[in-house]
């Protein structure tokens, strides 16, 4: 290539590939070993010192691993990134770099459901301590901080769909009192919104979703901005502290902007172990290949459904940033201006009786719990995942009686309209 640096369709496909040394291989091979041998003595001490990359074990790295870091990592335009084996994993890992027991982070009130969960209850366990600020008011973020505070937690497009974060308000404020911004942009991915160029310093996904994009498996992604100097800053002792199992080193200091990536590798996911599997890497991997395309394809998609929704008799609300009359219709416009995404939240006027019987009758969307699949997914979250919750902390958690989820998929667009009209017929 001459001087242009690569686009992001190029880095799709690209971005940490090459033919395969040994063998020619086009396609990145699956390292489907747990274990590489040392050349001799001296190799294996600089590996085990960390003075030399390479591999030693799987559960550390893996060749086929490693492309799907340095792939995530361009495309989310980070120093490094670090693949594990879910995306709930990712925010484990994350934070167990950042917080001690005593400390405090700062979440968004809007995430998925399972993030809620284990901030709440998980981690708890760890004596880490989340205060809950107003996803749509970035002052209550500012006005949670205390001494104690180690970080800022927030989704880009948050779940359940329909909502965009105003994302580099909540870094002015991050970045004022000098704590990390943690974005998680599963529901966006970087074809959409790139949180580092508005102020984030780190990066989660569930690749499980929109990275992985076929439903067909878990993995997750933390990628390193590089942005937030850890290394002389006594509040993140593992990584501005030397380190007894690597001969004293400061992580923070040694390996500069990177050090956060290279922390939750050598300290996290060494001692706590989610290794993605290179099998599972190579799924993610050739799924991104095709996420420009993808992504595009899921955010027109759900805009025709939405809009078509919005005009229909049995539909008393729909939730799409896509749609003009949306309340997040400007922020959408300033964060993610290609399409707001797949996954979106509409009411029925018929409550919870036509929720139960619209999942029932529909044929080409799949009645199931996730989202970012190539196939069009529906939920209605009051018989499913909401159902343990009172009347009252269903309608606070946006899971009302009659409210469905869905995650539109990349079928032809009149296909899916038909579906949903004849299933809203019979409901
Ligand atoms: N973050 C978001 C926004 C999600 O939607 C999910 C899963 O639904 C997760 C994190 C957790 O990811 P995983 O299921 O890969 O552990």
């Amino acid at each position: 290539m001459g001087e242009r640096a690569p686009g992001f369709e190029t880095l799709a496909i690209h971005a940490g590939a090459a033919p395969d040394a040994a063998t020619g291989a086009r396609a990145t091979p699956i390292y489907q070993t747990t274990s590489f041998v040392f050349d001799d003595v001296d190799h294996a001490a600089s590996l085990f010192g960390l003075q030399a990359f390479g591999n030693i074990y799987s559960r550390l790295g893996n060749p086929t691993n490693a492309v799907l870091e340095e792939r995530v990592a361009a495309l989310e335009g980070g120093t490094a990134a670090l693949a594990v084996a879910s995306g709930h994993a990712a925010e484990f890992l994350v934070f167990h770099t950042l917080l001690q027991p005593g400390d405090e982070f700062v979440a968004a009130n809007k995430l998925y459901g399972g993030s809620i969960n284990q901030f709440n209850h998980s981690y708890k366990n760890f004596g880490w301590n989340v205060v809950w600020a107003d996803a749509d008011d970035p002052a209550s973020f500012e006005a949670a901080i205390t001494p104690k505070t180690k970080a800022i937690f927030i989704e880009s497009i948050a779940n359940p769909g329909g909502v965009i974060v105003d994302i580099a308000a909540i870094a002015a404020i991050a970045k004022r009192h000098n704590i990390p911004l943690i974005v998680d942009n599963t529901m966006a991915s970087p074809y959409l919104i790139r949180p580092f160029e508005f102020g984030a310093d780190i990066v989660v996904h569930s690749a499980t979703k929109f990275l992985g994009g076929h439903g067909n498996s878990i993995g997750g992604v933390i990628v390193d901005g590089g942005t937030f100097n850890f290394g002389g800053d006594d509040r993140y002792p593992m990584l501005s502290k030397p380190r007894p199992e690597y001969g004293g080193m400061v992580l923070g200091e040694t390996f500069g902007n990177f050090g956060f990536a290279i922390a939750c590798r050598v300290l996290g996911l060494r001692d706590l172990g989610p290794a993605l599997s290179p099998f599972n890497a190579f799924m993610l991997l050739t799924g991104i290949e095709t996420l420009p395309l993808r992504m595009q394809r899921h955010s027109d998609n759900a805009l025709a459904v939405a809009e078509h929704l919005a005009g229909h008799g049995k539909v008393s609300w729909v939730s799409y940033p896509g749609l003009t009359s949306d309340r997040y219709h400007n922020l959408a416009k300033q964060y993610c201006p290609k399409g707001a995404g797949a996954v979106f939240t509409f009411g029925l006027k018929g409550g919870y009786e036509a929720g139960v019987k619209l999942v029932s009758n529909l044929k080409l969307f799949s009645h199931l719990a996730n989202i970012g699949d190539t196939r069009s997914l529906v939920i209605h979250p009051a018989s499913t995942t909401h159902r343990q919750l009172t009347d009252e902390q269903k309608v606070k958690a946006g899971a009302g009686p009659e409210v469905v989820r869905l995650s539109v998929g990349l079928e032809d667009k009149a296909d899916l309209i038909d579906d949903l009209n004849q299933a809203l017929d019979a409901a």
